[in-house]
């Protein structure tokens, strides 16, 4: 079974800029206006799935979007992320890089804002050097 991005002709029509291997579109349901998604031409869910080749083209394309935003939408930064795997919140399993352009004053949409969702805001108090030791220390052994 294929998925939405491999199935809905108008999201391939919706191409702002492309490569043989991958391809940028606008995402139906934007944080902010100009909320880019920009996937490999293979369907395949994960990082791990892509090509070196692929991982370049994703992010060449990913480069020009972002200075396309920046004239277009009046970027002045940008949130960029993938959510992997159903329990990260992957609905379509195609990967997709997501281009978030953020402008002064700006808020996102639904109260949706990755910038409270990756740094530490408000009270969080910062994790011990000792314990950051043992998290990088267990990463390192595993791979
Ligand atoms: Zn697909």
């Amino acid at each position: 079974m294929k998925c939405a991005f491999c199935t809905i002709p108008e999201i391939k029509e919706r191409e702002i800029i492309g490569n043989d291997l991958a391809w940028a579109f606008p995402t139906n349901i934007p944080i902010t206006p100009g909320h880019t998604l920009v996937s490999p031409r293979r369907c395949v869910p994960t990082l791990a799935d892509l090509t070196d080749n692929e991982r370049v083209g994703i992010l060449e394309l990913a480069d020009e979007v972002m200075a396309a935003l920046k004239k277009s939408h009046g970027a002045q930064g940008f949130n960029m992320c993938w959510n992997e795997g159903v329990l990260a919140g992957q609905h379509v399993p195609h990967f997709h890089l997501h281009i978030i352009p953020r402008s002064e004053g700006d808020e996102g949409l639904l109260g949706y804002d990755p910038r409270s969702m990756l740094y530490r805001t408000g009270d969080r108090e910062p994790t011990p050097e000792k314990e950051l030791r043992a998290i990088t220390d267990a990463i390192r052994k595993a791979l």
